[in-house]
């Protein structure tokens, strides 16, 4: 029986971040009633003019570079012809012969390799509407419709399920980071279509494929591929064939099923829009935009790693949202220790970080790093600090939290200590010097955790040595 292999390509469509739509000035709200943010253009009146949204442009152009794609000076809209109840206009506006940007790449890592996935393009078209269905009636909302949105389009050139996701990972992970896109999946802002087929092991001509239609999830994206892998594998070495088609995937039963079959380019009668000229993006814009792309987080892991001396996994996660590296390096700027700053955002500190503004745990680290408070002090203080908005500092003070470093206080209490236990004194005498942990748990125990550990397992040392 020969070996088949997986071959997918994504359609990615991604919601831009504009205030108002892409072609008119209604607004893009997340919560409104239905039918609110709309206006003539995106309800397809006769007679009004559609008018592109320059912001709109910017973001797809910032979402195109930061994809390594080249950016077209000029491109143009076309209309899209189809009939069905959420698109008014029986058209969508969309970009077909000349797309804004073409040849782009990112890199995704799977198995602890790093690989390559081509995009053919990305466009701009505008959002349609959405139906909803009850037992007696249909309802249309079209708030949607008119969204901007790009879609960027892979080449077919990964091969397992989890690439895949991978793939759409990085991708979100880059349009939040330009600020291009919210990335929420759940409310549609990025969806995407899969593109599937089989072929046998080795062989170049591609097979059929079958495209599986608003993937909302990176599960359902995995679940989707995977059933479509199997049934079309099984499909082929029955000697079946696989039909070209359009499916829905059901996450209930975990299977794909048939939703149409899958209309050619020339069904749709594209043709350019005669309401909208060309886009013209003059490379001097593009520049520009490039150079106000912030750092993407595969730079910044990289930078976190060599610039702070941190752990590769770390950096991976406090470089997974903009939000929390910048958090990071603020408080790393007051602490000076970049090592504890992460392994107190990444441990004691998380979802702490809207209430304490990175200044302050910055200060709180250098005064553990310092001597000034304990471990345990710190991690007694910080909800302190999220509640009140005080400072580390302000609350020490204030519950008399500092660390005792005063040699002679903790010899007394250490002296103390070492009296009450005789019999572990004489252990520890006699060779045993893992119990050193059991005294200086004491004296922290002893002196609510105030005591400087140090300076406590040097006065331990000296005492339990007097008998030597
Ligand atoms: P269509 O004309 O059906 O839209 P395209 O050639 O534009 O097809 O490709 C759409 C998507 O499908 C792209 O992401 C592409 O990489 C992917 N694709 C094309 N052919 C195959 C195939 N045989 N198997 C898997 N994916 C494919
Ligand atoms: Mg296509």
């Amino acid at each position: 029986m020969a070996d088949y292999e997986t071959v997918i390509g994504l359609e990615v469509h991604a919601q831009l971040l504009t205030n108002s739509k892409i072609f008119s000035s209604a607004p893009v709200g997340a919560e409104a009633e239905p039918n609110v943010n709309v206006s003539p253009v995106c309800l397809g009146m006769p007679g009004v003019l559609p008018v592109l949204n320059r912001r709109a442009v910017d973001l797809a152009v910032m979402a195109a570079a930061a994809t390594n794609c080249s950016i077209e000076r000029v491109s143009r809209f076309e209309r899209k012809n189809y009939f069905y109840p959420d698109l008014p206009k029986g058209y969508q506006i969309s970009q077909y012969q000349e797309p804004l940007a073409k040849n782009g790449w990112i890199d995704i890592e799977t198995d602890g390799e790093t690989k390559r996935i081509r995009i053919t393009r990305v466009h701009m078209e505008e959002d349609a509407g959405k139906l909803i269905h009850s037992d007696s009636v249909s309802l249309v909302d079209l708030n949607r419709a008119g969204v901007a949105l790009i879609e960027i389009v892979s080449e077919p050139d990964m091969s397992e399920p989890e690439q895949a996701s991978e793939y759409v990972k990085t991708l979100r992970q880059i349009l939040r980071y330009v600020g291009a896109c919210d990335g929420n999946m759940e409310k549609g802002n990025l969806r995407c279509d899969a593109n599937v087929s089989v072929r046998p092991a080795g062989c170049e001509k591609l097979g059929v494929k079958v495209e599986i239609k608003n993937l909302n999830s990176f599960k359902f994206l995995r679940k989707a591929l995977e059933y479509e892998a199997t049934r079309q594998t099984a499909a082929l070495e029955n000697g079946d064939k696989v039909v070209q088609e359009t499916r829905l995937f059901d996450p209930d039963s975990g299977k794909t099923f048939p939703m149409r079959s899958k209309e050619q380019a020339e069904d749709y009668r594209y043709f350019p829009d005669p309401d909208l000229p060309p886009l013209v993006v003059e490379p001097e814009t593009v520049e520009e935009i490039k150079r106000s792309l912030p750092e993407l987080h595969t730079e910044k892991i990289l930078r976190f790693e060599t610039e702070y001396g941190i752990k590769k996994t770390d950096a991976e996660r406090l470089a997974a949202e903009r939000k929390t590296a910048d958090y990071f390096e603020a408080a790393v700027k007051r602490s000076g220790a970049p090592k504890e700053t992460a392994n107190w955002i990444l441990t004691h500190a998380a979802g702490g970080e809207d209430e304490v503004p990175p200044e302050n745990l910055g200060e709180m680290v250098a005064m553990i790093k310092n001597g000034e408070i304990s471990g345990p002090v710190a991690r007694d203080i910080f909800p302190r600090m999220a509640e009140t908005g005080k400072t580390a500092p302000e609350i020490v003070e204030e519950l008399g939290l500092s660390q005792v470093s005063d040699t002679a206080e903790i010899e007394k209490i250490a002296r103390d200590f070492v009296e009450r236990h005789p019999e572990e004194a004489e252990r520890f005498r006699s060779g045993e010097e893992k119990l050193m942990g059991f005294f200086v748990g004491g004296v922290m125990k002893e002196t609510g955790g105030k005591a400087n550990p140090k300076v406590a397992s040097g006065q331990l040392k000296k005492i339990l040595g007097d008998g030597k």
